[in-house]
């Protein structure tokens, strides 16, 4: 296991004053749950979304990692294309990770329907295949301020079939890169993207990054 500290050293509901704010978690597929059990350590009322009128007393929304092309056909099918680009664009925070990502982005290079809301140029599967999937220790700077004791410990990624960041626009704030210079998480406003997976690490500075981009109001 990476060296961060797991979740039971955190005082994690004392900690975050979005406790009682409600969290979605776009149910079509991928890992949607793994998502909803941390948003519950932080003692937010986290709810699976599948249907346009559960968007509407949301604080935040989680688009999770699975399969982008499934994403855009179930949400196409479940009227929520418009609903979720409304949703983005309203200014309540948002967070793509990894296949999240890849719908909420402006331009994937194809032709498959994304929200298209935020300002990133995406390459899918830029890694290889399943069996090219990694894990990495990343820096990033905006978690300096999360850490336990305010400590900055690299954050432990693990990128799968993941897709990475190859331009951002000009209100996109680049979050963290590979060794390489490779973007893999960037924030544009209340929109969050990650390449990798939080949700499948012991580690929840970024989700709890993301509750603090709800309590302090980014729109
Ligand atoms: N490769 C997937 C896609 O294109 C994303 C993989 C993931 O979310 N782990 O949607």
């Amino acid at each position: 296991m990476p060296n961060v500290s797991p979740f039971h050293d955190w005082k994690i509901a004392d900690a975050t004053p979005t406790r009682n704010q409600t969290v979605g978690v776009l149910a079509l597929q991928g890992d949607f749950s793994e998502h909803i059990k941390i948003l519950r350590l932080f003692g937010v009322n986290a709810i699976e979304i599948r249907k346009p009128e559960q968007l509407r007393d949301l604080n935040g929304l989680i688009m999770p990692g699975g399969e982008s092309t499934t994403f855009a056909k179930l949400a196409d099918a479940f009227g929520l294309i418009e609903p979720l680009r409304a949703f983005c664009n309203s200014g309540k925070p948002v967070w793509g990770t990894c296949a999240g990502m890849i719908f909420l982005a402006k331009d994937i290079g194809r032709a498959q329907p994304t929200l298209g809301v935020m300002d990133i140029k995406v390459k899918r599967n830029a890694f290889g295949r399943q069996l090219e999937s990694f894990e990495m220790d990343l820096q990033i700077p905006a978690l300096a301020q999360i850490g336990a004791n305010g400590t900055n410990q690299p954050f432990h990624a693990i990128f799968i079939r993941a897709p990475l960041i190859e331009s951002v626009g000009k209100n996109v704030d680049v979050l963290a890169k590979l060794d390489d210079g490779t973007i893999v998480a960037a924030r544009q406003n209340n929109l969050l993207a990650t390449s990798f997976h939080p949700e499948l690490t012991r580690d929840p500075r970024l989700h709890r990054y993301f509750l603090q981009m709800l309590s302090k109001g980014v729109a």
